[in-house]
């Protein structure tokens, strides 16, 4: 790896940089967990747009909901390739079912609206 303060290549298990002393613990740390969190919402934006494409006329939200967790892990997905594929699968089940819903939704309020006027 190389250093993140002086840039030099140091031992990819060196706990200082051998260079300028700085500690390289803190930054290891910092990766992983962006691999965690990219994760997570890579999943959780797969889960909710699967729920939200079966129960979307209950949970008309999950559907935004799930768009923008897919979303989310779609921008962070550089620091994750394992998790881009569901990333992707989230963010076009979460289109598809805010396309479904969300047109079920506009047609229910529309028949609503004119059975009112008229
Ligand atoms: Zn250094």
């Amino acid at each position: 790896m190389f250093c993140k303060n002086c840039g030099k290549e140091i031992d990819d298990k060196a706990d200082i940089c051998i260079y300028c002393g700085v500690s390289t613990k803190s930054w290891q740390e910092k990766a992983g967990e962006t691999v965690k969190k990219t994760n997570g919402f890579g999943i959780a934006g797969f889960v909710v747009s699967l729920v939200s494409l079966w129960l979307g006329v209950y949970f008309c939200i999950a559907s935004v909901v799930g768009l923008v967790l897919s979303i989310v892990a779609m921008v962070k997905r550089k620091s994750c390739t394992s998790c881009n594929g569901l990333a992707v699968a989230g963010l076009v089940l979460g289109i598809i079912s805010l396309a479904i819903w969300g047109l079920s939704w506009m047609i229910a309020g529309g028949a609503m609206i004119s059975n009112f006027i008229s």
